[in-house]
């Protein structure tokens, strides 16, 4: 059987080293952190995040989605902050039953490393930071507290996130290896809503909150102990930003200004603006994502995406699943299945780099609007009169399964016709009123 080196134990790789283990490989995983399950939870990343139904496919099928979902909190819309504190809820489908759900990263990553565990083949070493890859080989060169080691095996498999080293090691050694990463002009900060003195949540559970301010916006997701996670995206440059936000005063008076009805909440809001770091938002594309049958690029290693789509682990999860059938549907000939995972995947993967930072105008800015709310309503009548005929891209993506960039077309056709339709509308509505006129 053949034997696979994975570098990065994050929230795919203990996923896709579950995987393996099933098929009967021999996995060594190699994560450059302490174990998540000794309390070292991954500074500077987001404490909670949103899974949808591609995730908890994944998590089915590989027997754990009960036990992964059980502390997760259903979010059924969207709350939208006002400056006035006024509240305004927007469902996220007709049917009310369809909802993402807030989970915590750290327990997440717990779930999946145990999963990995449960098979004798895979075995998980903590503590140490791969270098580069010799691709060829393959072999990973790593670095512990004791020493430099290496890793040799048939495959490496990069599940090691945006930054990943391995791709960088098959940049430095794939002609003509295409690589593009562009970075959003916002970086993001966590900042927290204690709960109340009851242990109960100060906000409305279970919704996804959102204070859209046109060119920021800050959200909340809550976590199971009562608390919410914000996350506030704001530009790092210019005249009210990061960099020009330096003093607990001026914090202060951005967020009276900007979040008036949180700032009650948020009695650790200096100090948390203050020591928690300031993330940034990348998108990275590259292709090929194998060589040969020696290396392949799994989850934000191959695709990392801007997080306003809450899909980036969910298409990392999705792509564990399509990597597992094509080790299947190819009897054992990796080189056969990492061309084909590849074909099916990438595609995807760009159409969701798309999908992801348009969504983000949409939350800071169009949530806010008459329009869009307008929108989200016609959205959900012509679902509920088409039934499976019309799907807004949000449920395409959200809660079904159906290939991103087959979503994104099938929502601008839709889209075309819906407008031609009100036009259409529009223009006999006043040809019969100038008639009427005319008679
Ligand atoms: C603010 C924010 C909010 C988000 N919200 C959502 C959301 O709501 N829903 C959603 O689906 N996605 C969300 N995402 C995206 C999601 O976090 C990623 O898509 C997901 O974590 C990708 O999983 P991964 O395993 O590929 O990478 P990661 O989770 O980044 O894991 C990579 C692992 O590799 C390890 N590693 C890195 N380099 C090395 C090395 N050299 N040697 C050894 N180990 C290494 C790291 O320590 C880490 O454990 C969000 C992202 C951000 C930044």
């Amino acid at each position: 059987m053949s034997k696979f080196v994975l570098i990065g134990s994050g929230l795919a790789g203990g996923l896709l080293a579950a995987y393996l283990g099933r098929r009967g490989y021999e996995v060594d995983l190699y994560e450059r952190r302490a174990d998540p399950r000794e309390g070292n939870i991954v500074g500077g990343r987001s404490i909670n995040l949103a899974i949808s139904t591609r995730g908890i496919h994944a998590l089915e099928q590989i027997g754990i989605a009960e036990e992964a979902m059980q502390h997760a909190i259903p979010m059924r819309g969207r709350m939208i902050h006002n400056r006035a504190g006024e509240l305004h809820f927007s469902p996220y489908d007709v049917d009310p039953k369809k909802c993402i759900n807030s989970i915590g990263r750290a327990a997440l990553n717990s779930t999946v490393i145990e999963a990995a565990q449960r098979y004798s083949n895979v075995r998980v070493h903590f503590n140490h930071k791969c270098t580069s890859v010799d691709i060829d080989s393959p072999v990973a060169h790593l670095e512990t507290a004791s020493g430099s080691v290496t890793a040799s095996g048939d495959t490496v498999i990069g599940v090691d996130g945006a930054f990943s080293a391995v791709r960088k090691s098959m940049q430095n050694t794939i002609a003509k290896f295409q690589y593009d990463e562009s970075y959003l002009a916002h970086g993001y900060k966590e900042l927290t809503i204690p709960p109340g003195p009851d242990g109960s949540w100060r906000m409305e559970k279970n919704a996804l909150h959102i204070w859209p301010r046109k060119s920021f916006m800050m959200i909340a997701l809550p976590n199971p102990d009562g608390s919410f996670t914000c996350t506030l995206f704001w530009e790092f440059e210019g005249p009210r930003s990061f960099a020009t936000t330096k003093t607990d005063d001026d914090v202060r008076r951005f967020f009276e200004e900007e979040f008036p009805d949180a700032v009650p909440l948020m009695p650790d809001l200096l100090d948390d603006f203050r020591n928690n770091p300031t993330g940034s938002l990348v998108t990275v594309r590259c292709a090929p994502w194998s060589y040969r049958d020696k290396t392949c690029l799994v989850g934000d290693a191959a695709h990392a995406v801007v997080p306003f789509y809450g899909q980036g682990m969910n298409a990392a999860f999705e792509d564990c699943v399509v990597l597992d059938e094509c080790l299947e549907e190819s009897s054992g000939n990796r080189e056969r299945a990492f061309t084909e995972y590849f074909r099916r995947r990438k595609e995807n993967a760009d159409a969701l780099a798309d999908l992801a930072i348009r969504n983000f105008i949409e939350m800071r800015d169009k949530t806010a609007s008459k329009t869009f709310r307008a929108k989200k309503k016609l959205d959900h009548a012509l679902e509920a009169a088409l039934p499976g005929k019309y799907l807004p891209l949000y449920t395409m993506v959200t809660f079904t399964r159906m290939p991103y960039a087959k979503a994104a077309k099938r929502a601008q056709i839709q889209d075309s016709l819906v407008y031609a339709s009100l036009i259409l509308i529009a223009a006999v509505s006043i040809t019969a009123m100038l008639w009427l006129l005319a008679t």
